[in-house]
């Protein structure tokens, strides 16, 4: 079978590299194994190539779009291609996710690129999905590393033909108010979608709303192995999504390799969680943040996440984890509902109420912490603590920021105190006062300045 990431031709021999590099990647001392004595390596882990077929470089680490095949022609080649395709997809998931509402298109924008410049490259692999449901309330498996502490399993929403009625009703409501872009999401958030029995009839609806399947990420894939098989192949025959599945230990990490073969998981990730993975990495959010000490987030959602089982639903978007968002992602409000028309008109009121397109004029002006600033006589240049860099170079620009940014980081003055300032300067700074408003509404589009929907003032 094909897929849009690889051509059937193919499948085996990306299928054995990709074990190989989980092999690599997921076992404590298997890299220092494999440069030591590779043939003997390979012999073992029953990979069928020579050393020479798997040889790549990477001229950026952090880059994976980087790797090229040290020989030319090599298999290394068409695996490559493959994690290429992926990183594409991922792509075109956040492009697709795109809320045709204009509003929220506009809120969501912002967002992205205000995490841009929070989180660097890793707001690369965030899709910001728009809409995500749970099927469940609270989660049975109880992963120590948790990044959004989901409770304990307490409800499950079953497929009762009522229920169905009513599932195929949100659907249909959250697809008329967001658009289409609200099918790129998944049936699990903060929950296991294996805990609910029901899942795949849930699915099936999913699939007639939205023409597509929806994605998994399971801490449960070896629960119910031959539940998981046959969400594998219908999967496979999709192929066009790209399922996951987290690891909480080695030896999980073992009974995986045997349970499935290297094809059934050529669309699955391994989420190594255990502490021995030589590159696993815990975002400090949730039930991982340690003794107070915050940082990163697992969330990758600016949008609504709708709870089946509690009939609620709540606005939320990525941000670091800290003492006042400790699972890393600001709920902006969290409501219940009765039915599908009840929701209807709570999303459209979320979208009225806390999707602002400009900043308000009695709300502090300041600029993210996190951004700095540096003028000369060439050009200003804006730079978040990550890479993340806008720079100016018209002088008209140069002059007004000159005089606007240090305000804008001592963040003191109100949007109407600025106005008033400015307006009270006129012909001091040798730029016109509706430049700089252009500027400050253009900031905040840009996500630099302090959205306190997200962080009110104190
Ligand atoms: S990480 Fe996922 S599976 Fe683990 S407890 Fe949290 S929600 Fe459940």
């Amino acid at each position: 079978m094909s897929s849009i990431f690889y051509d059937e031709k193919d499948l085996h021999d990306i299928a054995q590299i990709k074990r190989f590099m989980e092999i690599l990647t997921m076992v404590p001392g298997a890299k220092e194994e494999y440069k030591k004595d590779p043939e003997g390596f390979l012999l073992k882990n029953q990979v069928p190539f020579g050393r020479e077929e798997l040889e790549f470089k990477m001229t950026n680490r952090a880059d994976l779009r980087s790797a090229r095949a040290v020989h030319p022609g090599a298999k290394i080649e068409k695996y490559i291609e493959f994690t290429h395709k992926k990183l594409d997809w991922r792509d075109d998931l956040r492009n697709a996710s795109t809320p045709q509402n204009s509003t929220m298109k506009k809120w969501r924008d912002r967002q992205i690129i205000r995490c841009e410049g929070e989180f660097g490259y890793r707001n690369h692999s965030y899709i910001h999905t728009v809409l995500t449901l749970e099927l469940t309330s609270g989660c049975s498996v109880g992963c120590p590393y948790c990044g959004l502490n989901a409770g304990k399993l307490s409800r499950i929403y079953r497929a009762t033909p009522e229920n169905l009625e009513e599932w195929r009703a949100v659907l249909t409501a959250a697809k008329e108010v967001i658009g289409d872009g609200a099918g790129y999401g998944t049936c699990y958030y903060a929950t296991e979608p294996m805990d609910n029995p029901d899942y795949e009839k849930f699915v099936a609806v999913y699939r007639d709303v939205f023409g597509r399947l929806p994605q998994i990420t399971t801490a449960a894939s070896l629960r119910n192995k031959e539940r998981t098989r046959k969400l594998l192949q219908d999967m496979m025959e999709e192929g066009d999504t790209i399922y996951r599945f987290s690891l909480q230990s080695l030896e999980q990490l073992k009974e995986i390799r045997e349970t499935f073969t290297p094809e059934e998981l050529i669309l699955v990730e391994l989420l190594p969680q255990y502490k021995e993975a030589p590159d696993s990495h815990f975002v400090k959010a949730g039930r991982n943040a340690q003794e107070e000490e915050y940082g990163g987030t697992i969330a990758c959602l600016t949008g609504f996440v709708v709870n089946m089982a509690e009939h609620t639903i709540r606005l939320t978007t990525p941000v670091t984890a800290s003492e006042r968002y400790p699972t890393g992602e600001a709920i902006l409000c969290r409501e219940s509902f009765t039915d599908a028309e009840d929701l209807r008109r709570r999303m459209q009121d979320m979208i009225r109420t806390h999707m602002k397109l400009l900043i308000g004029p009695k709300e502090k002006i300041q600029l993210y912490p996190y951004f700095d600033y540096t003028v000369s006589s060439k050009c200003v240049k804006i730079m978040s603590k990550e890479y993340y860099t806008i720079r100016y170079d018209k002088p008209e620009e140069i002059l007004g920021m000159k005089e606007i940014l240090p305000l804008l980081k001592q963040g003191n003055m109100t949007k109407r105190e600025l106005v008033d300032c400015l307006q009270k300067e006129e012909g001091k700074w040798g730029v016109k006062p509706e430049f700089l408003f252009y500027f400050l509404n253009y900031f905040w589009k840009q996500g630099l300045l302090v959205d306190h929907d997200l962080y009110p003032e104190e």
